[in-house]
């Protein structure tokens, strides 16, 4: 049969494929050293357990929700970005999805006509663009300078605008690069979608994960005419390690959001109710767990750069925030040999074990992306293991 253009033109996702791969590869019973992880390595808090057992052992967790998530998380939900953004919105403006990458791809669906542009900064995350093609939009792409922390610039912004851009995608903290736009930068890029009536999409799903003095500003709260601009997508996964719970949500104008439960009403009637529950002790309960999650990643992220950046031929801005480290080897494959990053990340994982994940799924063929969601052993040898493969590659 002849599948739809859609599906002959959709890309997977490679950092899945990459884990994938990595997987199989340990299943072999080959030993792997895997930097590819995009979740955390922690079980999900045990309050939290806690509560989905109890939702399952009263019945409340058998049947179909609203379509929008249960009232009370969509309650929660607001409780929570108002407590940690300080602004507020009616529960109605709130929507409960199977992951925020749902959240993301229900957004556009809702939004785009055909050829309708969305500007995605670049290194980007692998679905953003999928994504956009698969409500048949356009993804318009805009290379943040490295020199620049992989950020864009409002001048950049404006050379792409068309009459065409109705959308643009700010994830800060980032994946990959974990480098976090300030409230200066936010601000601005702001005050230019509020003048050209560009929606902010603002991906903040990695908002709790930030290390050392630094801070993430959330774009909706800059001020009130860039909260309206703006549709917050966020989820717990990252945060509480609940990324097999599949819990995301969206907040925005009323407009947008009913259209979004509309789709969600054909689509999947309506996110696992178990998983709902158990979301609403993630963001009622304690914080503990998180703060403890944080530390771990911060503790990691501080060994791991100094050494990573003193591999050879390696440049890398220290993350702030997220759980990657994105450095640029462009360096490293002239002194090893190798023309492109792809066939050398092979080498390194068929010689030592250690599978990362290239740039290239992410608009960045020159860098690779490294994981800290794994323990310090496994990251400590892994890096051994690429200085050592990178060394006697160099001596060839
Ligand atoms: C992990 C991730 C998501 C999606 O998370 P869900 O598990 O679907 O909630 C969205 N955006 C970015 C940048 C991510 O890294």
């Amino acid at each position: 049969m002849e599948l739809s253009e859609r599906i002959q033109h959709l890309k997977p996702s490679v950092t899945l494929a990459a884990a994938a791969k990595a997987n199989a590869l340990k299943t072999q019973g080959k030993d792997i050293l895997n930097l590819t992880i995009g979740e955390p390595d922690f079980a999900t808090p045990e309050n939290i357990q806690e509560a989905a057992i109890r939702a399952i052992k009263s019945g409340k967790a058998s049947y179909y929700t609203p379509s929008a998530g249960i009232p009370e998380l969509r309650q929660a939900i607001v409780d929570y970005t108002k407590k940690n953004y300080g602004i507020q919105y009616e529960a109605s403006q709130a929507i409960v999805t199977d992951g925020a990458k749902f959240a993301l791809y229900v957004l556009f669906q809702t939004i785009l006509n055909p050829k309708d542009e969305v500007i995605i900064p670049v290194p980007y995350w692998v679905s953003y663009g999928e994504q956009v093609k698969l409500a048949q939009g356009r993804p318009v792409f805009v290379r943040g300078k490295e020199k620049n922390a992989f950020k864009v610039t409002v001048s950049q912004l404006e050379e792409v605008r068309s009459t065409k851009t109705k959308a643009l995608i700010i994830n800060s903290p980032s994946n990959p690069t974990g480098m976090i736009y300030d409230k200066k930068e936010l601000q601005a890029i702001g005050e230019w979608a509020v003048k050209n009536d560009v929606l902010i999409v603002a991906d903040d799903i990695y908002g709790r994960l930030v290390y050392n003095d630094n801070e993430f500003t959330p774009m909706a709260a800059i001020s009130e005419a860039i909260r309206k601009q703006t549709i917050i997508i966020n989820g717990i996964s990252k945060t509480y390690a609940m990324t097999g719970w599949r819990i995301g949500y969206a907040l925005g104008s009323q407009e947008i959001i009913n259209g979004m439960i509309s789709i969600a009403s054909q689509s999947t009637s309506n996110p696992t109710a178990v998983s709902q529950y158990a979301a609403i002790e993630a963001l009622t309960g304690t914080q503990e767990a998180v703060e403890e999650m944080r530390n771990a990643f911060a503790e990691r992220l501080n060994l791991l750069y100094p050494l990573v950046s003193s591999l050879p031929g390696v440049t890398l801005n220290k993350p702030q925030g997220a759980f990657y480290l994105f450095p640029n080897v462009k360096e490293t494959l002239l002194m090893c040999g190798y023309e492109n990053v792809t066939k050398w990340a092979e080498d390194l994982l068929e010689e030592t074990g250690v599978a990362v994940v290239t740039g290239e799924g992410f608009g960045a063929p020159e860098n690779i992306r490294l994981s800290y969601a794994t323990n310090l052993g496994t990251l400590e040898e892994a890096i051994r293991k690429m200085a050592y493969f990178i060394e006697s590659k160099s001596q060839n």
